[in-house]
């Protein structure tokens, strides 16, 4: 089914969440400012929209100390899975209420409830009550989580993973990610000074970018780039995106109207 005019815009763990800290602390102010430029953006506009927002250390922090990225088979992986799955909830609580502080009509949907994986990837997905919510012109939050998993008990979804589907099967018009730096670069601009962002990524320099890094002259740089583009092919699936940085004050809003803003074009 195709929704008419339907966004799908991420928020990154990176915006929402203390990520660069490492600590399990939501940026709640962030997260009010961001849902009031996508109110002010839904009334004047009139698009429909599914958010999905990543889940920083409420997922990967646990991940990691629980060792749980390659199946849940002991106990212990058992105790991270639950803890995980309840961090991440808990996160996307506070999204969804501040979304609705804001005046969003925004409903959760726990993709540990609606999705099925096999080694990793998105098998089943249930999208029955998101397209139902859409219809009633709710905003759907959905939000990087641990699923049930064919062959390794549960395994990670990630927010990207959750906006290639949805993105295919509701025939999204435009997918926004949100990020917290103004898109990619040619070298991880966090750690590095002498960058240059890349304004369209597609199928004719995708190779070339690969190789580029792949000369670099740090193994930082090389493994920044290079997995970040390996990962967001691996993840779009062909779908088409813009990513940004939403926490510049405003990108928000100007990216869902379509006003100008600094990014990266990906057509992959
Ligand atoms: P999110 O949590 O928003 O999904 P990620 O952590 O997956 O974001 O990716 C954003 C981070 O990727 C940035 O904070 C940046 O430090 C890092 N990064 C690494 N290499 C690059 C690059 N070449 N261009 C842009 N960002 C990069």
């Amino acid at each position: 089914m195709k929704v008419a005019s339907l966004y799908i815009m991420k928020l990154g763990g990176s915006v929402i969440t203390a990520k660069e800290e490492n600590e399990f602390k939501v940026k709640e102010e962030t997260v009010a400012r961001i849902a009031a430029e996508i109110k002010k953006a839904m009334d004047e506009k009139g698009f429909s929209l599914i958010l999905v927002h990543g889940a920083g250390p409420f997922g990967h922090t646990n991940v990691i100390e629980y060792d749980i990225n390659d199946g849940i088979f002991t106990d212990r992986h058992k105790e991270g899975l639950e803890k995980t799955i309840k961090d991440c909830n808990f996160l996307d609580s506070v999204v969804v209420g501040k979304m609705k502080e804001a005046g969003i009509g925004a409903i959760g949907f726990d993709p540990n409830k609606l999705v099925v994986q096999e080694e990793g990837k998105i098998v089943e997905f249930d999208t029955v009550e998101i397209e139902r919510a859409l219809g009633q012109d709710k905003v759907p939050v959905l939000y990087g989580q641990m699923v049930p998993d064919r062959k390794l008990n549960a395994s990670v979804m990630s927010g990207d993973a959750a906006i290639a589907f949805l993105a295919k099967k509701f025939g999204a018009e435009r997918v926004l990610l949100g990020t917290d730096v103004a898109g990619i670069y040619t070298a991880d601009p966090k750690s590095n000074s002498d960058v240059e962002r890349i304004e369209l990524i597609d199928k004719g320099n995708f190779d070339e970018l690969l190789e580029k890094v792949g000369e670099a002259s740090t193994v930082d740089v090389t493994q920044g780039m290079r997995g970040k583009l390996l990962k967001l092919k691996e993840q779009l699936q062909g779908i088409d995106a813009f990513i940004f940085d939403a926490n510049q004050e405003g990108s928000v809003y100007k990216a869902l109207v379509g006003e100008k803003v600094e990014g990266t074009e990906i057509r992959l």
